[in-house]
């Protein structure tokens, strides 16, 4: 593992490689050579989850830098139009593993699938993605462990570069490697940056988070290649049984997904406080309500509107902060939001040197503010939207 000072560019990286001296830098290459670029898909239900368009977003970036395909595997039956997808979004070769035995995740025959693909390729993939979702964090660790390859959960940055390894602990090891998967995720409450890097052995793994990496746009013209690959699983795969699948669905959009979030935090004084903090959220289109973890701790919102590091990391167009501190937990959640609007009755509250707005006032005062302030200009808009509809009907006549 390599650790970086925040912000500094793997671009500019390695510094050591670039120091050494031609004689002193074997290359090692054969070791992680140059290969496609290998997509994990999720999906629920028939479903594709985000996080698989976000994987496809990051993977093509990656696999476009060393010139190679960017491949997407996906288990499940009855898939419906899910491989074209994939291949809109960014795959050039789709596989497709459908079985009724894979109609839902069971951790052991999606492993077989798995690890029976890569073992049927003639070179496996330089690098392996999953989300850092529950399956992913599955699946990820069983896949490395029979490949006794390297795996770095919960990546929020990727990318291919080189490394020069002088440890002299296993001498075949020593030289410069080439392309290597940074594999680049926040360490000690983010003051560092980790770069982890495995390159002794392909496929290098990683999982990514939920909400960070940038999906393609759909390109319905994009074409590529599905293929249909075995499925043979076996008996000790199947030894558990799922007899039901309830899913809660989630009420509204849902966080990862909204563009403007509103948060509540603990400076909200009460549980009542979100009432609030709803109805700022509603005076939005695809809006979500997000909150602290300290407030989600005290039982006054649920799990599923936590932001940061051990709740959701989002990027709305818009972030409202209201009565959070800005603690390094919550702020690795939210940090790469499009515009960041903090009010707090602090002015030296950590948020606002994040923030890129900030109110400082007591939230009870400006939140009422700010929703009748919103709505005059809602109600603005819609006078001129209807007065350019008369105008417009006026013209025709
Ligand atoms: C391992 C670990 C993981 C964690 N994961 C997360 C995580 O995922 N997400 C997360 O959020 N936290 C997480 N935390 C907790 C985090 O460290 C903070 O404790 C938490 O974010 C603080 O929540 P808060 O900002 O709501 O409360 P506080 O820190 O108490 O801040 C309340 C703020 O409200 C302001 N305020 C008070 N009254 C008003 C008012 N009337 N109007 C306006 N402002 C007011 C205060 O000035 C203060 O800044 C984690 C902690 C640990 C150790």
């Amino acid at each position: 593992m390599t650790e970086d000072k925040k912000n500094e560019n793997p671009e500019q990286g390695n510094n050591e490689a670039q120091d050494a001296s031609e004689e002193e830098t074997r290359d090692v290459s054969m070791f992680c050579p140059k290969g496609a670029v290998l997509v994990i898909a999720e999906q629920i239900l028939g479903d594709l989850q985000p996080v698989t368009l976000e994987l496809l977003g990051a993977g093509r970036i990656l696999a476009d830098k060393m010139d190679q395909p960017l491949k997407c595997l996906i288990m499940g039956h009855e898939l419906g139009d899910l491989p074209q997808q994939l291949l809109e979004y960014g795959a050039d070769e789709v596989f497709v593993a459908d079985h009724e035995k894979l109609k839902n995740y069971r951790t052991l025959p999606y492993r077989r699938v798995v690890c029976d693909f890569l073992e049927s390729l003639p070179e496996p993939p330089h690098t392996c993605l999953l989300g850092s979702t529950t399956t992913g964090r599955d699946l990820a660790p069983r896949i490395a462990a029979h490949f006794e390859t390297g795996l770095t959960a919960d990546t929020t940055e990727l990318d291919i570069g080189p490394y020069d390894h002088k440890s002299k602990v296993d001498p075949a090891k020593v030289g410069l490697y080439p392309n290597c998967l940074y594999a680049i995720r926040p360490s000690f409450g983010e003051s560092l940056k980790a770069r982890i890097l495995g390159p002794w052995k392909n496929p290098q793994m990683a999982t990514t988070r939920p909400g960070v990496m940038v999906p393609l746009q759909r390109d319905k013209s994009r074409k590529g290649e599905i293929k249909k690959i075995p499925v043979n699983l076996q008996d000790n795969d199947l030894r558990l049984e799922v007899v039901d699948v309830v899913r809660e669905i989630a009420k509204g959009v849902k966080l990862t997904e909204a563009d403007v979030i509103v948060a509540g935090g603990y400076g909200l004084g009460t549980q009542e406080g979100f009432n609030l903090i709803k109805q700022l959220a509603d005076c939005f289109e695809n809006s979500a309500v997000g909150a602290s973890r300290k407030v989600v701790d005290l039982g006054w919102i649920p799990y599923q509107h936590q932001v940061g590091q051990t709740g959701k990391t989002v990027r709305p167009k818009l972030y409202i902060a209201c009565g959070i501190s800005g603690a390094i937990q919550h702020r690795v959640g939210m940090s790469k939001s499009g515009l960041i609007l903090a009010i707090n009755k602090d002015p030296d509250a950590p948020i606002f040197k994040f923030a890129h707005q900030g109110i400082v006032g007591d939230c009870y005062q400006v939140i009422p503010e700010l929703i009748e302030q919103l709505k005059k200009q809602m109600s603005k808009d819609k006078n001129k939207d209807k007065d350019q509809g008369v105008e417009a009907v006026v013209g025709t006549h």
